[in-house]
């Protein structure tokens, strides 16, 4: 793909594999690690993300959908997949010759796909999904728990690889509402006639904060990247996260105005003085949200604001002097010691660097 634009997001896949050697060291040695890399890698590029993570010692990767999943196949990772969320039995069969593991939640479900794959040349792997709190798929009690066993005992081609659960608040300071999680998750666990191989509950808050919860594997999404999942958990980290992710530009336009002129649509920055307004081309179509207007940027190693209401591919900033055309601008990231992160922006939005991360933009080229 040509990049005319300078506008670019550049993926240090080192601070990701630097990330799990980290978190290998601090988990038990019994503890494998899985990748998550659904909504595109945390917006990051899941195949490079998936590629360079398996190579850090990442015991497999896991996305939320079928597709991610099949593209992750077709981009060549041939390391094992996790689906995390439920896939229609439709896909059942490919996911068993692709080697590609679902969640499973409901014995009906179960029933149909051991049927669509009795004939498959590979069995298809399941885990077994538990809702112990989080109030969003899996099954609650043990019933349900057994009807499945039941399916997975009568079918000759379906493999029970695993059972987990999601917590619901370990990024919060209050660990009540996790230990209960927890213990929920364990009861049920031992309902199984035989302990299925990998047994996994944490998500990055979790893997980070009780590692006595590890068990068998943990599923290290967001701090992956070099990203805490809250800023309580920022606050306790038992290593310092790496980040990963660098969104630049350079000033495609500048230019000195006089008091009083106006800025963008709708008017509403007016220039008190003389005032030198540098424009990038980087706007809300790229996930500069219009809500991060009196952001800063980074140009020259100085903070300096985004003025005006942001337009779909360009906004404009307030500089302190004049800067030449094709100056480097870092809207996350470092320049010297001054340091923009998601973070800050998703305060800014009201919401979580989760969001931030999956928002940048597919017309942003993502360089490794
Ligand atoms: C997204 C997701 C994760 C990863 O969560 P992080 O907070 O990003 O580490 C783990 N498990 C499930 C089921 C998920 O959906």
């Amino acid at each position: 793909m040509e990049n005319y634009r300078p506008t670019k997001a550049s993926v240090n896949l080192q601070a990701i594999q630097e990330n799990i050697e980290n978190l290998k060291r601090y988990l038990p040695r019994q503890t494998s690690v899985i990748a998550v890399v659904k909504a595109d890698g945390y917006g990051h590029g899941e195949v490079e993300v998936a590629r360079a993570a398996i190579a850090a010692g990442a015991r497999m990767v896991s996305v939320a959908t079928p597709d991610e999943a099949l593209h992750l196949r077709d981009s060549g990772i041939t390391a094992d997949i996790l689906v995390m969320g439920l896939s229609p039995v439709g896909f059942a069969e490919r996911a068993a010759t692709l080697g590609i593991h679902v969640a499973v939640s409901d014995a009906g479900w179960l029933r149909q796909a051991a049927n669509l794959v009795k004939e498959a040349d590979r069995p298809l792997r399941v885990h077994v999904k538990i809702d112990s709190g989080m109030g969003r798929i899996g099954l609650r009690d043990e019933t349900a728990l057994q009807d499945i066993v039941e399916v997975i005992e009568g079918s000759n081609n379906i493999r029970l690889v695993g059972a987990f659960t999601h917590f619901a608040c370990a990024d919060e300071e209050d660990s009540c509402e996790t230990e209960e999680q927890f213990n929920r998750f364990m009861e049920l666990v031992a309902e199984f006639p035989q302990r299925p191989p990998l047994v996994h509950a944490s998500n990055s808050a979790a893997a980070l904060l009780y590692p006595q919860y590890a068990l068998d594997a943990v599923r290290f999404g967001i701090s992956l990247y070099g990203i805490a999942p809250s800023s309580y958990v920022g606050t306790k980290l038992p290593f310092d996260l790496k980040k990963a992710f660098t969104l630049e530009t350079e000033l495609a336009y500048v230019k000195k105005l006089g008091k009083g002129e106006r800025i963008s649509y709708g008017g509403t920055y007016e220039t008190k003085r003389d005032e030198w307004i540098g424009t990038l081309p980087i706007g809300y179509a790229d996930g500069l949200k219009r809500g991060l207007r009196d952001q800063d940027v980074l140009i020259g190693g100085e903070r300096m604001p985004i003025v005006g209401t942001i337009c779909m591919d360009q906004c404009m900033v307030k500089l302190p002097r004049e800067f030449a055309a094709g100056e480097k601008v870092t809207l996350i990231g470092r320049q010297g010691d001054k340091e923009i992160t998601m973070e800050e922006w998703a305060d800014r939005l009201g919401t979580i660097p989760y969001e931030v991360a999956v928002t940048i933009g597919k017309r942003v080229p993502r360089i490794y």
